[in-house]
């Protein structure tokens, strides 16, 4: 038996009054996962748990049939592990934006999206003045990630890490031109946290980097910010868990983190950017070559999240038909032709078009193929698998109920 996945990031959203009360997927023409709503069944999943941020980490940890509530453990290991940085069991990884805060205000969480050679800098000086044996903290090592986004690990090196799932951060884009002073790292060694935060100031405050961006009349990189900490997490590899082999494709690092986490190989597709001029129909020939090698391909699709960020609604239906026409038409095709097979499409959280962000909240997702007895929905939309009695409170539930051949 062979398996698909389709996620249309974030494709799930609220009637909207542009669209007559209908939503982006009631608008859209997507006669190809309307056809697997008609051969298999429509209903409606919650993959991010109340307690936790609906950050696409969580909402796909639950799609990979993972329960976040065991399972997360932050966003910076997920990001440690896609860009290749070994952690050892008990090391921790730390997001480390680069920020502007004037007077105690956020100014900007992206220090005016400063280039990543100059972050690199920043973080050479951080390593050498904060991170080294004179400093005393000698566990702490600084990577240079893409612009503003730079990366923390402390290192156990057999001895006590302070941190603790109690340690609590904020993250700095939830503090744009607002006041940082209650927001600062607290709980279980929120102490080295701060600290480190407060050195980087006197750290950055003389450096040649901000006193270039200065004179240019950019905004300069006063401190770094900590937040997005975990340890590793420690889970069975799905292979493990489901008795399947998995690829994915994806242009996003979170989602290649979370591949690596669970042992899938994934795959990197020529013109996938991850966002809406993506090259769709790449991504499905190698969904479908992938099928050779793999049981499971998980093919993630940002660009009608990035739509939804944008709040451009036509935008977010180009998106769906697009994946619709070169995505899952010509992987089911194929499935079809092959034998016994199961897809899914399901978006992994909703984000609203209202408020561009991702939403806690149920999702629909159809599912067609061998051992799937059909309901009665014939499109695959929200109000469609609002009504429908195939309900997963738990997202996590999904995948075993997926890939269950029996
Ligand atoms: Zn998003």
């Amino acid at each position: 038996m062979k398996y698909a996945i389709i996620v249309p990031d974030g494709c799930a959203d609220e009637p909207q009054e542009s669209l007559d009360g209908r939503t982006p997927l009631e608008a859209a023409r997507v006669p190809a996962m309307d056809a697997i709503a008609t051969a298999g069944v429509v209903g409606r999943a919650n993959n991010v748990p109340e307690q936790l941020p609906p950050g696409s980490d969580v909402a796909n940890l639950s799609l990979l049939g993972y329960n976040p509530l065991e399972h997360y453990t932050g966003r910076a290991p997920l990001e440690a592990v896609a860009q290749g940085i070994e952690l050892g069991p008990d090391d921790w990884a730390i997001r480390c934006n680069l920020v502007t805060i004037e007077d105690q205000v956020m100014r900007d969480f992206t220090a005016g999206h400063i280039s990543t050679a100059e972050a690199a800098e920043l973080m050479k000086a951080a390593q050498e003045e904060l991170g080294s044996e004179q400093s005393g903290f000698d566990q702490l090592e600084f990577h240079p990630g893409v612009s503003y986004r730079n990366l923390l690990v402390y290192r156990a090196s057999g001895g006590e890490v302070p941190f603790s799932v109690d340690t609590r951060t904020t993250p700095p884009h939830d503090l744009t031109d607002r006041s940082v002073l209650d927001d600062y790292p607290r709980g279980p060694g929120s102490d080295t946290l701060n600290q480190l935060m407060s050195d980087s100031i006197d750290l950055f405050a003389g450096h040649p980097v901000n006193a270039t961006r200065l004179e240019r009349g950019k905004l300069p990189a006063t401190n770094f910010w900590l937040w997005g900490q975990g340890s590793m997490p420690k889970h069975a590899p799905f292979a493990e868990r489901f008795a399947k082999r998995g690829a994915m494709i994806t242009a996003v690092d979170l989602l290649r983190g979370l591949a690596i986490l669970v042992g899938w190989s994934r795959i990197e597709v020529p013109g996938a950017t991850g966002y809406t001029d993506t090259d769709y129909a790449a991504k499905g020939r190698h969904a479908i070559r992938a099928l050779d090698d793999v049981d499971l391909i998980f093919v993630h699709v940002e660009a009608t999240d990035e739509a939804s960020h944008e709040g451009d609604v036509a935008a977010k239906i180009k998106a769906l038909e697009e994946i619709d026409r070169h995505i899952v038409g010509p992987v089911h095709e194929y499935l079809k032709s092959q034998g016994d097979y199961r897809i899914m499409v399901t978006p992994a959280h909703p984000t609203l078009i209202r408020t561009k962000t991702h939403a806690h909240g149920f999702v629909p997702l159809a599912i067609a193929g061998s051992g799937i007895t059909p309901d009665r929905a014939s499109t695959y939309d929200d109000p469609t698998s609002r009504k429908s009695e195939l309900v997963f409170e738990e997202g996590w539930r999904v995948m075993p109920y997926f890939v269950d051949s029996g």
